[in-house]
């Protein structure tokens, strides 16, 4: 019998409201998925579909644990997000059957070292480091997919209790059916797969000492100090 050389990762879990834990397989993230937000970042949003990146799943930080504030950087930002936990899996997924792929939704931060971010875009370099670090998504407690409405909600970030991203999930310019179809397209979805569906405007640095918490009306919440 053939055992492992070193010891095997363990596989990242977030809880989810049934009281069953939700394992993490991959992480996948939209790109400027919401008009206010594309043009904040000097985009046209009209002229750009969306595209994708990752993050590693052992990046996700569960409801209430601490994040640490990550090296190499000075401008740590975050984007609130609705988060789509994958349940059953599949490519060239059609737009009308691809909410039947998802078990639930919870509301994720995807944290963002801006300042390195900026220097890949110039460069014509990856995002790997700018967005894909250790601890860099933060995801709240999954609520199944029969509780949850994903076409609307009113979406809002504070910091210290202060609001500083507001918008509503009916203003994604990509739906998350139409999201979760085209990501199909390039990968095949596996269950355990998250989703992070791209953030409204009003993206900002945070800082150590920060509570930082998101909340999505009818899907829940997340809360993380940066320390
Ligand atoms: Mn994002």
């Amino acid at each position: 019998m053939s055992e492992f050389v070193i010891p095997a990762p363990t596989v990242p879990t977030v809880p989810t409201t049934t009281g069953g834990r939700f394992p993490v397989r991959r992480v996948f993230c939209v790109g400027r998925n919401y008009a206010a937000h594309a043009r904040e970042m000097g985009h046209d949003p009209d002229r750009e579909p969306p595209f994708f990146f990752t993050k590693p799943a052992d990046a996700v930080v569960t409801d209430g644990a601490d994040t640490p504030y990550p090296s190499v950087t000075r401008q740590l930002e975050h984007e609130v997000e609705l988060v789509v936990a994958i349940g059953r899996g599949g490519s060239d997924i059609p737009v009308d059957a691809a909410l039947d792929h998802v078990w639930g939704y919870a509301v994720g931060i995807d944290l963002t070292r801006r300042d390195l971010q900026a220097e890949a875009k110039r460069l014509g370099r990856p995002w790997d480091t700018a967005k894909g670090f250790d601890a860099s998504a933060p995801v709240g407690t999954i609520t199944p997919a029969a509780d949850v409405d994903p076409t609307s909600g009113t979406v809002e970030f504070r910091v210290h209790g202060d609001v500083r991203q507001t918008g509503d999930l009916a203003d994604q310019i990509w739906s998350v059916a139409e999201t979760v179809a085209e990501l199909s397209r390039f990968v095949t979805l596996a269950p355990g797969d998250l989703l992070f569906t791209g953030t409204p405007d009003g993206v900002g640095v945070v800082d150590r000492g920060d509570l930082l918490e998101g909340t999505i009306g009818g899907v829940g919440s997340v809360r993380t100090v940066i320390v």
